[in-house]
Order: C-alpha cells, then sequence, then structure tokens
C-alpha cells in the first residue's frame, strides 16, 4: 500500500512562497514516495518533469508539487531520461483511495537481505545477513515507482536465486550507505517499532489502550512510513479504531480516506 494523497484546492499564500514548505502545509512533512519522515529537509519536486521543482509554488505548478526526500528525488532526477511513460509510476495524489486497497499494489516484507561488498582488490568480501523491510511491487505501476525512486535503494538486487541482497561499492561499509540513505535501515525501525505498538495494543487492559494508542502516535509523527504501519497494524490486530488512528493521524496531512 502506499499513502493515498489528496491534494487541497490551491490557495493565494502559495504564490510565489518556498514550494517545500507549501508542499509540506499540504501533504505533511514526509517523503511522498518513500513515506521517511522529512527531519533532514524537504525537496520539491515536479512530477510533470521527475526533478526538481522550481524553488517558488506557482498555481500552473500546483497540480505536480510533491514533497520528497533527498533520496527519493535524487533517484527521480537519474531516471528522469528514461522513458517512463505517463503513467508508468504510481502517483500517491492519483492513488485508489485507502478504503480500496483491499489488493494492494505495494506489501512490505520483512527478509533477510545479503551483504555483498567488494576489498579495495575487488575481491568479494565476506557475506553477511541483516534483516530489511523491503517493499514489494505488484502491479507494472507499482514496480515501475519502486524502481524509479529506488525504494529499496539503487544497491538492492534479487540474485540468481531469488534472494534479496545488497551489493556495495569497493569499500563501502554498509554503516556509509545507511548514512547515505538511511531508507531502508529507518523503514525497518518503522516496521518494528509498529510491531511494538502492536504487542503493546494487543496486551493492554481497557484501561491502558488509551495510552497505548498515544504512544502509537508519537511513534508514526516521527518515523514516518504510514504505510508499514497501516499494514503491520491492519496485519496484526485487524482493529477498526487502529486503523482509524493511522488514517487520520493530524501529522500525516491531506491522506486521503474515501
Ligand atoms: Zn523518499
Amino acid at each position: 500500500m502506499m499513502r493515498p494523497l489528496a491534494r487541497p484546492p490551491w490557495e493565494p499564500w502559495f504564490e510565489g512562497a518556498d514550494a517545500g514548505l507549501v508542499a509540506q502545509s499540504a501533504f505533511g512533512r514526509f517523503c511522498a514516495a518513500c513515506e521517511r519522515h522529512l527531519n533532514e529537509g524537504v525537496e520539491a519536486w515536479d512530477a510533470r518533469t521527475g526533478r526538481r521543482a522550481a524553488a517558488r509554488a506557482t498555481a500552473s505548478g500546483w497540480d505536480d508539487l510533491l514533497p520528497l526526500c533527498v533520496n527519493c528525488l535524487a533517484a527521480s532526477e537519474a531516471a528522469a531520461g528514461a522513458d517512463l511513460g505517463d503513467d508508468a509510476g504510481l502517483r500517491p495524489d492519483r492513488a485508489a483511495p485507502f478504503a480500496d486497497a483491499a489488493a494492494p499494489p505495494f506489501t512490505y516484507v520483512s527478509v533477510p537481505v545479503a551483504v555483498r561488498g567488494a576489498d579495495e582488490a575487488g575481491d568479494a568480501s565476506a557475506p553477511a545477513t541483516v534483516e530489511r523491510v523491503l517493499v514489494r511491487g505488484h502491479t507494472p505501476a507499482a514496480v515501475a515507482m519502486i524502481g524509479r525512486f529506488a525504494l529499496n535503494t539503487p544497491h538492492h538486487v534479487v540474485t540468481s536465486d531469488g534472494g534479496d541482497a545488497l551489493l556495495l561499492p569497493a569499500g563501502t561499509p554498509l554503516r556509509l550507505l545507511d548514512a547515505y540513505d538511511p531508507r531502508l535501515e529507518r523503514r525497518t525501525e518503522a516496521w518494528v517499532d509498529a510491531e511494538i505498538a502492536a504487542d503493546a495494543l494487543a496486551a493492554a487492559p481497557p484501561g491502558g489502550r488509551g495510552a497505548a494508542l498515544r504512544s502509537l502516535g508519537w511513534g508514526m509523527r516521527f518515523t514516518g512510513f504510514w504505510s508499514v504501519w497501516a499494514q503491520v497494524l491492519w496485519d496484526r490486530l485487524q482493529d477498526d479504531e487502529v486503523l482509524a488512528r493511522v488514517r487520520d493521524h493530524p501529522a500525516y496531512l491531506g491522506t486521503r480516506a474515501a
């Protein structure tokens, strides 16, 4: 699944304002593609060109303005020369409403990922495995979107035996990749936080449920990854009240509910 966005009408104060700020004011401080929290800054993206938007918002550009993180912007700009077609990637501001997501185009999986690097002589280093949460696409458009934004990082590959691996350039430890492109690591952290929240809710006595829901809300606010929270909590609890908390979270501005 992905967070479906409802674009609000253009407002006069948007004209000439910082485009990243305008995008945040409409959709919250989260990347529209990978959904991470944008605590390191917001990039304004033009969905029509696939490139960075003009620094100042304009009415003519409003229908294509979305907030992205620096890594999703870099991936999109690298892919923008490719012939992606008009509908090759899903746009979250045109995605189906959340209620229609019976067969979501995206799902998240926590899987072992082989880390393969090369030492300075070019020899493969000893393999290591880390647990990471990857996004899988189930429609051609979803697969295209994962590719366009490199949502599993540009280093992710599927190996000949169908496994997942991160192929790191020579001399690049995984922690350097995580520092440069923290999307996988932070998505995995959000997954773990969502599982802990689900456990707390499942175990909460009636009098403790409010506190568990409040804690869940704080976790969502500061980690991002709305869809990861939605998937984990729904799969674990199938609780409409919890799902409504996720759907209506006040930090996630512009979530389209129906
Ligand atoms: Zn992103």
